[in-house]
């Protein structure tokens, strides 16, 4: 491709719009262009990455024996009404309806309409195992579109679907989907972790995560690697303190507090630390009372956890200061265990320690040196927080680190919810009607873009891992324009290179040299080779290698065989 063809505009300003890098660099390097909040046009560069990205995850279901298939962006809503997903949803469903006004949606993803074709296709057990799968494009009307692709509106997923007769054939299969995903973010040159995972909406039993590792990751991940223990926050549990809780040594005390009321300032006003305090938030339980939780103040609460507790509504609601004040008398900043009206549920971190500060259900008052069995009765203890850097690994290893990590991958096991809810079976080797048992599994083709640029970027640009590059060499002619041996010998070198099976882009645009090497640097490719007048003149010019920066002189003969041997 020449760029003296390619209308290609990058900039230098750090788009107003862009918060994390990667979208940033999208913009400037002109791969990606903004239609309306979520929806993004892949500009030609930005398409040639998105494309090898996909070429590497169909190769890698190819292998593992999946199929694809390609089914239509649009689904009609009776299939969802067959599921019961047309209710429950909610807004990240488009919805639209056609010049009958029937009812249709964007897909957001594929479960109705596979299980539709399987309850079509398949009849008996000697078919299973089997797994399809597409590359596709989804829609999901997400809250908070942001990051460019990486929480886009519409966005390209690949998702397959596999259908077996019992619960260890699914296993296999997912073990397999497993290691495909692990060859696929291999060897697209990302660093990554697959974690256990909450199943969330789609529901089921098992679920796997794959994380490529970033700071600006929208998810936390608890890893141990003494134990290979790896979870995402939202799941991973937080152990009981092994240690018994000290005994109380404080008298309990009511202090003013006047205007104290969040647990940063009820520390700071006391001199003492966030973990010294208790955290009561009051939220809305099953049978409609409230119900109060309590944490220690360095500690967050773990909403699904929460939701988990038979006495929690679901989902999980803070209850409004007017609730709590009809409830208890005070506002919810200076609420605590003490003498409280309403049922009291304590983390066990919470519960093991002694000498605490909280709220004193009284406006502008807290305690100091409250103690559990002494100052109220032995609480009931439940896990309600996120595990943190430092806590024990559930697996036994020894403390856990806390990493970012964008969600690339997700696997399930689906178990025969909608094979149940849309009646797809087989006939087993008896000749019964059983519902198959189904494994989704998910990969953000679209987001591996931008993450792997999240992972792989400099002050200069992108740098792309080269199995992801939009072109894998750059030759940057300079002056092409004034010199009739530069544009021979880049001619030359670009029909060679090309033979030898590399993609190469050509800078032979008539700008000034420093406005090339800055877009070359932008764009990412991993390889430069400079061709300049003056190197000619002793058939020579320069190499630049990316992502280390170093450069060399090369002679101009010996820049293929350069090449052929670094592919070898
Ligand atoms: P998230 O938790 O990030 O919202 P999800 O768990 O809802 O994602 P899945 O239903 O598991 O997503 O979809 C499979 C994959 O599709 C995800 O692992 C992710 O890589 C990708 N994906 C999901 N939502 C988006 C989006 N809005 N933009 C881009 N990619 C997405
Ligand atoms: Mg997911």
């Amino acid at each position: 491709m020449r760029l003296s063809r390619l209308p290609l505009n990058t900039f230098k300003e750090i788009p107003a719009e862009a918060e994390v890098v990667s979208h940033q660099l999208m913009l400037r390097a002109g791969l990606l262009r903004r239609l309306a909040s979520g929806l993004f046009t892949w500009m030609p560069l930005g398409l040639r990455v998105l494309r090898k990205v996909e070429q590497v995850v169909r190769e890698e279901m190819d292998r593992a024996g999946a199929f694809e298939l390609l089914m239509p962006a649009v689904q009609p809503a009776e299939l969802w009404q067959e599921s019961g997903r047309w209710e429950i949803y909610g807004d990240l469903l488009l919805r639209m309806q056609d010049r009958h006004q029937r009812d249709f949606c964007f897909g957001p993803t594929h479960e109705e309409v596979i299980t539709d074709i399987a309850r079509r296709e398949l009849k008996s057990y000697k078919q299973l195992p089997v797994n399809y799968y597409q590359i596709q494009t989804k829609f999901r009307d997400e809250i908070r579109p942001r990051f460019g692709v990486m929480r886009a509106r519409e966005f390209v997923m690949k998702d397959a679907y596999s259908f077996h007769l019992d619960q260890a054939s699914l296993e296999d299969t997912y073990a397999a989907m497993a290691d495909a995903y692990a060859r696929i973010f291999t060897r697209l040159g990302l660093r990554f972790r697959a974690v256990d995972a909450d199943s969330g909406e789609i529901g089921g039993a098992r679920s796997q995560e794959f994380h490529v590792l970033a700071e600006s990751g929208e998810d936390a991940i608890a890893y141990c690697d003494a134990d290979h223990f790896a979870a995402n926050v939202e799941l991973a549990p937080a152990m009981p303190p092994t240690e018994p809780r000290p005994d109380a040594s404080a008298p309990l005390k009511a202090v003013d507090t006047p205007g104290v009321h969040s647990i940063e300032d009820v520390a700071r006003f006391l001199k003492v630390k966030a973990q010294q305090c208790l955290k009561t938030l009051v939220v809305l339980g099953r049978d409609d009372q409230l119900l109060a939780l309590v944490l220690r103040g360095d500690h967050e609460l773990n909403t699904l956890k929460a939701e988990q507790l038979p006495e929690v509504q679901k989902p999980l609601t803070l209850a409004s200061p007017e609730q709590v004040m009809a409830a208890v008398g005070c506002a919810p900043g200076s609420i605590g265990p003490k003498d409280l009206a309403i049922a009291v549920i304590v983390d066990h971190s919470a519960a093991a320690a002694a000498d605490m500060v909280c709220g004193a259900n009284t406006a502008d008052q807290h305690f100091t040196g409250f103690n559990w069995g002494r100052d109220a009765a032995e609480p009931r203890v439940a896990d309600l927080r996120d595990i943190v850097a430092g806590d024990p690994s559930p697996a036994g290893g020894g403390p856990v680190n806390i990493a970012r990590g964008i969600e690339v991958g997700h696997i399930f096991q689906l178990g025969d919810k909608y094979s149940r809810s849309l009646q797809a079976a087989v006939l087993d080797q008896n000749g019964k009607e059983v519902a198959m048992t189904m494994g989704c599994y998910g990969i953000g083709v679209s987001r591996i873009v931008a993450a792997a640029i999240e992972q792989n970027n400099d002050d200069d640009g992108i740098i792309w891992p080269e199995p992801m590059c939009p072109f894998h060499v750059i030759i940057v002619s300079l002056n092409p324009k004034k010199s009739e041996s530069v544009t021979e010998a880049t001619d030359r070198l670009y029909e060679d290179l090309q033979a030898v099976g590399l993609e190469v882009l050509v800078d032979d645009r008539d700008a000034r040299p420093g406005v090339k090497f800055a877009d070359a640097d932008l764009l990412g490719i991993p390889h430069r080779v400079t061709i300049g007048e003056r190197g000619l003149k002793s058939d020579q010019v320069e190499y630049r290698e990316r992502r280390s920066g170093k450069e060399t002189t090369l002679a101009l003969d010996a820049v293929t065989a350069f090449f052929r041997d670094r592919q070898g």
